[in-house]
């Protein structure tokens, strides 16, 4: 396995994703679809939010399987 196929950024915001723990809830996708993309690759477009609005998305996901961290300590647009 590539060990960077699940991690995405937009320069401010690092957002990973393990599948291995995702239960498929599609609560993001559903959600944020704009962001959490089920048809294309890359699944995870973080151009298509704020990171404030992926960050409160990514708090909802029930299994753990995306986090995120700020690449640098500034304000969340
Ligand atoms: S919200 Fe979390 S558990 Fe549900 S599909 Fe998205 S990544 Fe998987």
């Amino acid at each position: 396995m590539k060990p960077n196929a699940n991690v995405f950024s937009n320069g401010k915001l690092t957002v990973t994703y393990e599948p291995n723990c995702c239960i498929h809830a599609e609560l993001c996708a559903r959600q944020l679809s704009d962001v959490f993309r089920q048809s294309v690759i890359p699944w995870i477009d973080l151009d298509g939010a704020k990171s404030k609005k992926i960050i409160k998305q990514i708090k909802k996901c029930p299994s753990g399987a995306l986090q995120y961290f700020m690449n640098q300590q500034q304000e969340v647009a």
